[in-house]
């Protein structure tokens, strides 16, 4: 077989096809805006076409759940948690509930260059690092291997990540080991270029005197928690000195300039309200005008549990949070990516090949400080 897809807008480089492939003929590698693609080596393919058969993007239809499902709002009781989260800790009151009976949890976190890549914990403190949103798309590496070896050995696991890399795990493993198996994704606006990203840290670290990162908090609660908010708050520490710096520069380029994300998010088969997971999470838009009350500075998740396994969930996590029932079409009206995936600006291709010849500084330059 010459190639897995046929298009790169058909492949979110979730790695089922690489593992299930029978001769090992597949690995990931990086193309020139910094996603991964599988590639085919010819000579040891045998053409059984399972890489395709198992393609979420080719099946996604077969892999969502349908039926039932109900919308809640969630702030986490302890302050410290909604401070280390994105929005309402709904992550942290989940995955403490599977690691407190004896179940491990994958995420996505930081390795020492602050690259994004998914780990896997079994404690507290190894799950605090899978805490966050991280905007740029996550290395898998051989972890859909790991989650099949955990429940072949009778653990409980709970994985989160973006709609497609749930997608991709759930086609990947036989349904029959699945029982033990939490599914958790994010209502996923789009994935910017883990290129981009190591670009970006170059210029911050050269502009401070070629210092390393030492901390990063995408979205720190350094504002209020709002909808206007949700663009500021990153922030980053060099050399470990204990000053924090906040710059808007990666922000602007993935939501304003908008040209950083995998080419398949604009044509995502998982921007709809009907789920791959058992639970869904993310930002309650709009919820200082429907419930007041409810609305806190500190941030409020959302939750659409999604099948019976994420209603369980929900009432577990009632311990650690206050979660009420809230209408699901407040997040159908708020929630562009639960009907339709991002566009792309019509200069997406021009911003690349700028990229390519001049540099980041020089996009940087032209399209963050004069578009
Ligand atoms: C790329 C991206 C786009 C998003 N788009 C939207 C959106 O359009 N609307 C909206 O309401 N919310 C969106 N979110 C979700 C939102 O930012 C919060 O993650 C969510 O509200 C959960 O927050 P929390 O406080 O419960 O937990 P947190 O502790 O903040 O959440 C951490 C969770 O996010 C996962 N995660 C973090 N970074 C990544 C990554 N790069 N790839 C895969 N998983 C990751 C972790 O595995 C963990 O499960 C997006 C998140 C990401 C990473």
């Amino acid at each position: 077989m010459e190639q897995v897809y046929k298009n790169k807008k058909d492949c979110s480089g979730c790695t089922a096809c690489q593992h299930i492939c029978p001769n090992k003929a597949i690995t990931m590698q990086a193309d020139s805006e910094g996603f991964l693609y599988p590639v085919i080596e010819q000579k040891k393919c045998i053409g059984c076409g399972l890489c395709r058969d198992i393609c979420p993007f080719i099946n996604s239809e077969s892999l969502k759940n349908g039926g039932q499902q109900n919308c809640y709002s969630c702030v986490h009781k302890d302050e410290d948690v909604l401070r280390a989260s994105t929005s309402g800790g709904a992550f942290t009151a989940l995955s403490d509930y599977i690691l407190e009976i004896g179940g491990v949890v994958y995420g996505a976190d930081f390795d020492e260059e602050f690259n994004v890549c998914h780990s896997r914990a079994a404690t507290k403190e190894e799950r605090d690092r899978q805490r966050v949103s991280k905007y740029a798309q996550s290395d898998l590496k051989d972890i859909f291997v790991q989650v099949k070896n955990d429940l072949q050995n009778g653990l409980t696991v709970l994985f989160t990540g973006t709609p497609c890399q749930v997608a991709g795990l759930k086609a990947y493993l036989p349904r029959h080991i699945t029982a033990n198996l939490y599914l958790c994704d994010l209502i996923c606006h789009s994935i910017p270029s883990p290129l981009i990203w190591k670009e970006y840290k170059v210029f911050q670290e050269a502009k401070h005197g070629g210092g390393k990162m030492t901390k990063v908090m995408f979205r720190s609660k350094l504002h209020p928690w709002t909808r206007n908010n949700s663009n500021r708050g990153f922030i980053f520490e060099m050399n470990g000195d204990g000053t924090l710096h906040e710059d808007n520069i990666f922000y602007d380029l993935f939501f304003k300039v908008g040209t950083i994300m995998r080419p398949s998010c604009a044509n995502c088969k998982f921007t709809t309200q009907n789920r791959v997971s058992a639970i869904t999470i993310a930002d309650y838009w709009g919820i200082e005008e429907y419930s007041p009350e409810t609305y806190n500075p500190l941030g409020v998740s959302v939750i659409l549990a999604n099948n019976s396994k994420g209603e369980k969930l929900v009432y577990h996590m009632k311990q650690r949070a206050n979660i009420k029932q809230r209408p699901l079409a407040e997040q159908l009206k708020h929630q562009k990516r639960l009907s339709e995936p991002v566009q792309y600006p019509d200069f997406r291709s021009e911003f690349w090949e700028d990229l390519h010849r001049d540099g980041f500084e020089a996009v940087m330059n032209k399209y963050v400080y004069k578009k």
